[in-house]
């Protein structure tokens, strides 16, 4: 396994796009592990099967060939990339995201990533269940408000009908969906350092985890 560096934290945290910034300036590869579980939500939901139906949805995976590649991310044979961000993804990922099925037949597939080399992944459980081992670990958070005016401002760019009232009450109940789950719920790891991104711009941000990570590399920080 290489050098591993884990970023959790709750939606809209600015997790991905720091993440990918750093993945970039270290030279390193990126794991999305939220776009995983997008994709899988994004699948189930296209064949009818809600996150309730443990066992279809078991049976419906075996099937699966989740591939991420340079070009995005892929199910089977479909590049799902462009379509795992939108509202309704946003609204139903949590539920199965909370399912023991999902869960356990994407373990594998994340941690598989770090034979490949150097990697920065970001998620909820990167540093609690994916890599507990991992090298640097970081818990990003903000308020929910900041976190849900940066997610309604993206869906503007990206030609979404937004209303950040009801942006605002999808933030409150995914946080309350992925922090309550009985499996891998959203929790800071006791060994993670912890970055209250609300008042910082994301350019901050990054050269702050920068600099961290990279006195970790050369094993300056304990
Ligand atoms: O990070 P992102 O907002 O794209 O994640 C989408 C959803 O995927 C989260 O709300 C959560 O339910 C689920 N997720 C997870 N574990 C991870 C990453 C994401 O349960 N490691």
């Amino acid at each position: 396994m290489g050098f591993v560096v884990t970023l959790d934290g709750p939606a809209g945290a600015g997790k991905s796009s720091v993440a990918r910034r750093l993945a970039e300036s270290l030279g390193i590869r990126y794991l999305d592990t939220g776009a995983i579980y997008r994709a899988v939500a994004y699948r189930l939901d296209g064949e009818g099967i809600s996150s309730q139906e443990e066992e279809k949805m078991a049976e419906s995976l075996a099937s699966i060939k989740i591939r991420i590649e340079k070009e995005g991310i892929f199910v089977n044979d479909e590049n799902v990339t462009g379509s795992i961000r939108s509202a309704r993804i946003d609204r139903i990922v949590s539920g199965y995201a909370a399912s023991k099925a999902v869960r356990g037949a994407l373990l594998g597939l994340q941690r598989a990533q770090a034979d490949y080399g150097d990697l920065i992944a970001d998620g909820r459980d990167t540093g609690s269940v994916v890599f507990p081992g991992a090298d640097i670990k970081f818990f990003l958070t903000a308020t929910p408000q900041a976190r849900a005016e940066r997610r309604y401002k993206e869906l503007l760019r990206k030609g979404e009908a937004a209303v950040y009232e009801e942006v605002l009450a999808r933030i409150h109940e995914r946080d309350d969906a992925d922090s309550r789950r009985e499996i891998a719920p959203l929790l800071e790891p006791p060994d993670s350092i912890r970055v209250d991104t609300s008042p910082m711009s994301e350019d901050e941000v990054v050269h702050r985890l920068l600099s961290l990570i990279k006195r970790r590399m050369t094993q300056d920080i304990d």
